[in-house]
């Protein structure tokens, strides 16, 4: 296995666990144990510590994870992964290497990356910001895509004057315009400068360290820090360099195979599948668990089909969720039903179908996004009138299906590991009684976190009409994790 991030080690986990006479060496070149990588602007926001970051790791004592070794070679003839610390040999190589953050090539960016200018890919990056914050006032960050708004808001709780640069609208490709403009007053409101429809024309650098991004329209923006979000590039050259069919990323079948050798599959970021690149975290634990079923049981590989699109700002003082379909992406039998509260800073927007509810956008109602996130492609949920969907907000009861209690079993709780609260209140039963064992055994809340208060509500809920005590062996305490 190369690659010990997010999707490498959810590979090793599900193989260790569903074949555990299986060695498996995860070779990664960061020098830490596999972290959440999604919540790294958190980090740099100060709202989370390095404890906040750990995932479950590998159960299986076959699964060895071998932290700071980078693979330079694959050489296929021997069937060997080729390392500073040795050669790692394979009958199946599983390639995870991720993906490199882009950088804009414009002049002062060209010759690599000066000195107070980062990218926001690795946990050093991440690191490094934070550290940098400490001595710096003015930031630009050059790209407002949920990455960039996220560290935007980060760097601005910190206490650092941001500018924030976008070449269109704000979250453009999860965002129609118009509730990108709520967007943009959110920011505005914490403080944060927006320019959009910007084009970068240079960065200027003086003795080696940033001090400006000059635009083309003339303004020149001073920078002590500049963060670059501008999309991430599949990791390839590995494969490349072996012979492996490359286009955007890692050219794979349905089988998540190579075709030149059967014996090499790729998952995650790095992988470019029958849909494409993904650049997300779910669909990549969903290749890694079908790729571990199909190597341990010796089948053939079973991919869920790909959920909808789906985001969740992670921003300190903005709350953005957006969940299937749009109103400029609703199709003619759609209904939409807007409630637009612009002074307010709030828009929240959903799409039915027929009798189910397909879509969700939330801006600035964070509760009610958890709410209705939950409702989503459940037929026949839908009240009489969809307007009552939206009422949770304004000192009406919420909906009773939103209650632990009432919440069918089918729900979908945690979207990332598309875990349902039937699969809670298994594990429940099975001792998981707290959190975090309920993250061990089911995976839910370990991706954006964005779960963790409703996995605690059905806990309460669980605990009086369930107690713990009636489970040997379960751990008592609830404590809910700090992502
Ligand atoms: C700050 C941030 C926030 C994000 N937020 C979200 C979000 O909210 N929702 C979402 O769905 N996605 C999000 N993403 C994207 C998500 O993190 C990725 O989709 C996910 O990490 C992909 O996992 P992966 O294992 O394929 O790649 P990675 O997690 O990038 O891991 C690849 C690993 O392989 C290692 N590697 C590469 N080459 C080699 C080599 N030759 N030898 C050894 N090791 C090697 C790399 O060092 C790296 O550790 C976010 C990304 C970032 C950076």
């Amino acid at each position: 296995m190369v690659g010990a991030g997010m999707v490498g080690n959810r590979f090793a986990d599900e193989l260790g666990r569903l074949a555990p006479h299986i060695d498996v060496d995860l070779l990664g070149e960061e020098a830490y144990e596999p972290y959440n990588r999604v919540m790294l602007t958190e980090l740099i926001a100060g709202r989370i510590d390095l404890a906040g970051l750990t995932l479950p790791t590998p159960d299986s004592g076959r699964v060895r994870v071998r932290a700071g070794v980078r693979a330079t070679e694959i050489d296929r003839d021997r069937r060997v992964v080729v390392t500073a610390d040795g050669d790692f040999a394979y009958d199946i190589l599983v390639l995870a290497t991720g993906a490199h953050a882009r950088v804009v090539p414009v002049p002062g960016l060209r010759d690599g990356l000066p000195r107070g200018a980062y990218v926001v890919r690795r946990l050093d990056d991440a690191r490094d910001i934070a550290a940098a914050t400490l001595n710096a006032h003015r930031a630009v960050v050059i790209g407002a895509g949920p990455l960039g708004l996220e560290t935007a808001c980060a760097l601005r709780h910190r206490g650092v004057g941001v500018t924030l640069v976008a070449a269109s609208t704000l979250l453009s490709r999860d965002l129609d315009v118009e509730v990108a403009g709520v967007v943009a007053d959110q920011a505005v409101a914490l403080g944060i400068d927006v320019v959009t429809e910007a084009e970068i024309a240079s960065v200027g650098v003086r003795e080696g360290r940033v001090d400006a991004v000059h635009l083309a329209n003339g303004r020149s923006i001073p920078a002590e820090i500049l963060v670059l979000a501008c999309g991430s590039a599949p990791a390839t050259t590995l494969a490349a360099e072996a012979g492996l069919e490359t286009n955007v990323g890692i050219v794979v079948g349905a089988d998540l195979r190579t075709a030149v050798d059967p014996s090499i599959c790729a998952i995650g970021d790095c992988a470019e599948t029958l849909a494409g690149v993904s650049g997300l975290v779910a669909p990549g634990w969903a290749q890694a668990r079908a790729l571990a079923g199909s190597i341990a049981h010796d089948r053939r590989v079973d991919l869920p089909p790909v959920a909808g699109s789906a985001m969740r700002l992670k921003a300190v003082g903005m709350s953005v969720v957006t969940i299937g379909v749009r109103a400029s992406t609703a199709g003619p039998i759609d209904r939409v039903v807007v409630l637009a509260d612009r002074s307010a800073r709030r828009h929240i927007e959903i799409v039915t179908r027929g009798d189910t509810l397909v879509g969700v956008t939330c801006v600035g109602a964070p509760d009610l996004a958890a709410h209705l996130s939950t409702q989503l492609d459940r037929p026949g949920m839908l009240p009489a009138d969809p307007i009552h969907l939206l009422m949770g907000t304004s000192g009406m009861p919420v909906p009773e299906s939103n209650s632990p209690t009432t919440m069918p079993m089918s729900t979908t709780v945690c979207r990332c590991n598309g875990v349902t609260k039937g699969d809670l209140v298994h594990a429940w039963d099975e001792g998981a009684t707290t959190v975090e064992s309920l993250a061990t055994s089911t995976l839910a809340t370990t991706g954006c976190g964005g779960c963790t208060k409703l996995v605690g509500g059905i806990i309460d809920w669980l605990r009086v009409s369930d107690p713990p005590s009636q489970h040997e062996g379960s751990d008592r305490e609830t404590t809910v994790p700090q992502w």
